[in-house]
């Protein structure tokens, strides 16, 4: 009898060119499976939920066009699905592209145990990494510029023909990390209106626990129109990217970012591609060098590093605690009432939208966390639920390893922890806050300004330790045994009195 193939596209494997397809052939029988478990394991963000469901059932119309035989099915988990798709096809093999995540990829790979079937689990192709290892005998520390350094060689972007890096430079970040100016109007994103499929879905995940609100809902969910997102991305961003890559403003959630890592995490867009468009408007003339190769560095290198990381560190990586954080998230996360004016924006912004830009990610949400003692699994589980291109692969290494420096140290080179300074330098959220960012201790004094001399002070001689955070502590020499009382007591009252999600 010949085999009957059975294709099992994941919901965040919408690739146009799924290498399961091509080993199945045309006209093949494929299986797309809405699992109501994975759906209902956090209180997601529903815009979240909406994009993956709609752009998922898209892509289902999309391959039943082209000829494909495709199930949609709506189960209790992916087993139950998997199981009643497989009984009606009559397959006899199932094929499946690796899951970017590890859990889903424990569950392909004992598949063909609970079916009673062979399973051919093709390797991934979504990660540049997966193609070209730069590090394949890995040491315990690879830093990223290596790394990135190493991947633009292998795919020949922004280099010379003697393997030299276009400008001379490998990095142009001194360029960049510009506060905005004062006289600056916010450049526009593009909207798309939902359509019919969009609009169901709408109404299935508005009528389900979550956070936030689906209504509103305008994001590209085919691949056509990621690709519009992108172009006008290109057209309009790109040249400002990256001087104001890390400022941040009540005024606009999405400043110069491309605002496409949604889209890019489910198969939508392809990053190879968009590295070599990018490169393509330097050569152009229509962008700059420092703004192109800053967003290169971030697809090509820390976009791969990440996953490469993910995958080195798993599954140790999900209960990392290097600095034995144990406090619950705070409650101001997950509905934006603080009287922080910076976390009042950034948490109120993820709950209506599912988006901030990185620096908001790490320099207010994961330094308040890092500082505060907040348990790194709850952060994590806090992203996973809020952001609309959160997946266990991306989360973990940016928030467990970069953002709270729970992994020991082995993606950032050292904690990335600021006093409100930071804050205030970039973005315009301290002007109209209630407290002061140039205070360290008393009534007005910023909470991050305590909180950061309060970790200096407990965790001086492992910091003195490492030489790239020893110089902050330096620091310490000016405050007398005072000073570090009251820091230390408002410290204390602040952890005390601030509520906790439960
Ligand atoms: C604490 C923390 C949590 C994060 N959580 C996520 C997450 O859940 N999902 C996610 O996709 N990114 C995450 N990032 C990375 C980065 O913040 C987002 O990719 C970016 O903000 C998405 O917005 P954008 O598309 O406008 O990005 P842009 O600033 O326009 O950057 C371009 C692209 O680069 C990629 N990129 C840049 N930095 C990273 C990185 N560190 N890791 C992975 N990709 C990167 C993204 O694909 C992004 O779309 C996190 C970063 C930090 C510090
Ligand atoms: S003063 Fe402190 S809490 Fe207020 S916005 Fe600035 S950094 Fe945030």
């Amino acid at each position: 009898m010949p085999e009957q193939p059975l294709v099992w596209i994941l919901g965040d494997q919408l690739l146009r060119d799924h290498p399961a397809l091509a080993v199945a052939g045309l006209g093949a029988q494929v299986v797309l499976v809405e699992s109501a478990a994975r759906m209902s394991e956090l209180p997601y963000q529903r815009k979240k939920l909406v994009l993956l469901l709609s752009a998922m059932r898209h892509y289902a119309d999309d391959l039943r066009a082209q000829g494909y035989d495709v199930r949609y099915v709506r189960a209790a988990n992916f087993t139950s699905g998997l199981r009643e798709a497989a009984a009606a096809s009559g397959a006899t093999k199932l094929v499946t592209m690796a899951a970017s995540e590890y859990q889903t990829r424990q569950l392909q790979q004992s598949l063909s145990v609970t079916f009673g079937m062979p399973v051919e689990l093709l390797p991934n192709t979504q990660f540049l990494v997966e193609q070209h290892n730069p590090v394949p005998t890995a040491p315990r520390k690879i830093v990223m510029e290596n790394f990135y350094r190493a991947m633009r060689r292998h795919f020949g972007v922004l280099l010379e023909s003697d393997g030299s890096p276009t400008g001379g430079e490998w990095n142009y970040d001194k360029l960049n990390r510009q506060p905005l100016p004062k006289a600056w109007s916010a450049p526009a994103v593009l909207h798309f209106a939902p359509d019919e499929i969009t609009r169901e879905v709408i109404g299935q995940i508005g009528a389900t626990a979550g956070l936030g609100t689906a209504e509103d809902f305008d994001l590209a969910v085919t691949h056509a129109d990621a690709e519009r997102a992108f172009q006008h991305f290109l057209d309009t961003r790109l040249a400002q990217f990256g001087p104001y890559e890390d400022a941040m403003s009540s005024r606009s959630r999405t400043l110069y970012h491309s605002l496409l890592s949604p889209y890019m995490n489910i198969g939508l867009l392809d990053p190879l591609a968009m590295v070599r468009a990018a490169e393509a408007c330097y050569r152009e003339g229509r962008a700059p060098l420092n703004s192109v190769e800053g967003f290169v560095r971030q697809i090509l290198g820390w976009r791969e590093f990440m996953y490469w990381q993910y995958w080195q560190q798993m599954p140790g990586l999900r209960s990392a605690n290097s600095w034995n954080a144990s406090r619950p998230m705070p409650q101001m996360f997950w509905d934006g009432q603080s009287d922080m004016n910076c976390i009042h924006n950034v948490a109120t912004g993820v709950i209506e939208t599912g988006y901030s830009h990185h620096i908001e990610r790490l320099m207010v949400v994961c330094n308040f966390c890092l500082l505060a003692g907040i348990d790194p699994a709850a952060v994590a589980d806090w992203f996973l639920a809020c952001y609309f291109d959160a997946y266990d692969w991306v989360v973990l290494p940016n928030v467990i390893g970069m953002g709270l420096n729970a992994d020991g140290g082995l993606i950032g080179t050292k904690p990335y922890i600021a006093s409100a300074n930071y804050i205030n330098k970039m973005s315009d959220y301290c002007g109209s806050c209630r407290y002061n960012p140039k205070q360290r201790s008393g009534a007005d004094a910023c909470p991050f300004n305590f909180l950061y001399w309060n970790f200096l002070i407990a965790n001086e001689p492992k910091l003195r330790a490492n030489p790239r955070s020893g110089p902050a502590v330096l620091g310490l020499a000016h405050l007398d045994a005072e000073q570090r009382a009251a820091v230390q007591a408002q410290t204390s009252a602040f952890l005390a009195a601030l509520a906790y999600y439960s």
